[in-house]
């Protein structure tokens, strides 16, 4: 039988020979200066890691050019991060300052790790995704052109990790971040009548929503949807074409903030809502940076040293972080919706 999906090469052939002899053998490692990284093995050799910022849509000249860049100066290893930052990884100490001026002299930004803003973890946008409420590319774009500061300085109290997800369905890692931004429609899908059942099958869409607020309509052999229960997810547009959700006047992006990952310290946390809704404001979606920014100020301003953002929040209270961020705080904010009918504030976070 003719093998046709040969999957990719086995990582062992194709990590640099100094990761290759010290695996599992790693000590320590330590931050230089931002985004240079050395790595200390039990065996004495050194690893030094220069990370750089990458647009993430990166043309085939970007590529090419870091190809080059790792060619001259790795040994032609590079790798992508998670976060789609690129780096370079040295066996020899003497090429990091030749290799840091010709970034410089090139416009590559060399950060993103420590006490920084690393790139922004999004998913896709307008052009790739069918239910997006707002561009992740663009967005993500405009803010680290708003936030290069952070990514090549260590300005904050911790690293702060941030994420864009365009619709609600959340393919970032938007619920855990310590500043997230959520793409939202706020308006129900328009229903096509004419063309529902022709182009999708009404009982797959009914299922498709999870609050239950899609219902038969016989007559018209379609579907209506409860406004009143709709939660604007698009999840009911994914399985039927002919409701549609996107609306360029009311499509916006929500902010949450105080997510994390890591157990250090204290438990991962979930991010909750801080600004439930921004304009999608293209092509710099001026309002989204400057709000990121404020948030990040108020951060820097007031956590202690090694806090991360939700940890800060936690010490000091939300009532506080409203106050201090001077936004609003509204009903759009209760965020335990499961005794929603019986009484208005169910959340033990708040006190006022
Ligand atoms: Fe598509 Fe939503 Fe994922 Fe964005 S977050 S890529 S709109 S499913
Ligand atoms: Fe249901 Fe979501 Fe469609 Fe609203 S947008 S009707 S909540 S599937």
């Amino acid at each position: 039988m003719a093998r046709t999906d040969f999957g990719p090469p086995h990582y062992s052939t194709l990590i640099p020979d100094i990761i290759k002899e010290n695996y599992g053998k790693w000590l320590y490692h330590e931050q230089i200066r931002p985004g240079v990284l050395k790595h200390v093995s039990e065996t004495g050799a050194e690893l030094y890691t220069v990370r750089v910022g990458s647009p993430r849509l990166a043309s085939i000249d970007f590529i090419r050019e870091i190809c080059e860049i790792a060619d001259k100066y790795s040994k032609g290893h590079l790798r992508f991060t998670s976060r789609h930052n690129i780096e370079f990884l040295l066996d020899d100490q003497e090429l990091v300052e030749p290799l840091l001026q010709e970034l410089a002299q090139r416009g590559l930004p060399v950060g993103g790790t420590g006490h920084s803003v690393s790139n922004i973890v999004h998913t896709q946008g307008w052009v790739h995704c069918h239910s997006s409420a707002t561009d992740a590319s663009g967005l993500v774009k405009s803010l680290m052109d708003g936030l290069y500061d952070y990514f090549v300085e260590n300005k904050l109290p911790n690293m702060v990790r941030i994420a864009v997800a365009c619709c609600l369905n959340m393919c970032g890692a938007v619920h855990c971040s310590d500043i997230a931004i959520v793409g939202i429609h706020r308006k129900p899908p328009r229903i096509d009548h004419e063309k529902v059942s022709k182009v999708s099958e009404i009982p797959s869409v009914i299922q498709s929503c999870p609050t239950g607020a899609i219902k038969p309509n016989p007559k018209l052999k379609s579907v209506d949807v409860n406004p009143d229960k709709c939660m604007y997810c698009g999840n009911c547009y994914t399985v039927c074409p002919a409701m549609p959700i996107a609306d360029p006047e009311n499509d916006g992006v929500a902010i949450f903030v105080g997510g994390k990952v890591s157990n250090a310290r204290t438990a991962p946390k979930f991010s909750r809502l801080a600004i439930p809704y921004l304009p999608n404001n293209p092509p710099r979606w001026t309002e989204t940076v400057e709000a990121v920014k404020h948030l990040l100020e108020v951060y820097a301003k007031n956590a202690l040293p090694g806090e991360r953002y939700g940890e800060w929040i936690e010490r000091i209270g939300w009532e506080r972080f409203f106050k201090l961020t001077g936004l609003p705080f509204t009903e759009k904010h209760i965020d335990d919706f499961i005794f929603a009918p019986t009484t208005f504030r169910t959340t033990t976070q708040f006190n006022w």
